[in-house]
């Protein structure tokens, strides 16, 4: 395993499409395992591919609810609700700003072995389920903020 970069905001990377994926190579389950660690070591909640410089539809989710979600080729099916809150990313390192999303999500993904489930998520999940598709699409918590950034005082969660 290994820490990758992380890549922030200004990096045009960030702002493009990725591609699905179709296999899973021996490359992709190392990527994955990289995501996560490299997550981990940054203190993030949830880590997309295109913020280590792949532009592959694969993200990495723990929010500490005891489990590791990886969600590969994700498709939003269902959304309720609103939540609004602090939300941070690893890519804007150091602030935060207030973003609503949905309460309660279900998606459809594929999982690392390409089998196919879905997942729902309240709360944290939900947010960091939304804010991670965003980042597939090269989209970030940025355009869609209430009011301007933040410095963080402690350390916050990101994602
Ligand atoms: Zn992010």
């Amino acid at each position: 395993m290994a820490i990758r970069q992380i890549r922030t905001l200004g990096d045009d990377i960030l702002r493009k499409e990725c591609k699905p994926v179709k296999e899973i190579s021996r490359r992709t389950k190392q990527l994955i395992e990289d995501m996560f660690e490299t997550m981990y070591e940054a203190n993030g909640v949830g880590l997309a591919a295109p913020q280590v410089g792949i532009l592959k539809q694969i993200v990495v989710i723990d929010v500490e609810d005891g489990n590791q979600y990886v969600l590969i080729n994700p498709e939003i099916l269902e959304q309720e609700g609103s939540q609004t809150g602090p939300e941070g990313c690893l890519s804007v390192p150091g602030k935060h700003a207030t973003v609503t999303r949905p309460a309660y999500v279900k998606v459809r993904a594929l999982d690392e072995n390409l089998e196919e489930y879905e997942l729902e998520g309240e709360e944290l999940l939900a947010r960091a389920i939304c804010h991670e598709c965003a980042h597939l699409r090269g989209e970030l918590y940025v355009d869609v903020m209430e009011g301007e950034l933040m410095d963080n005082e402690e350390e916050e969660e990101e994602a």
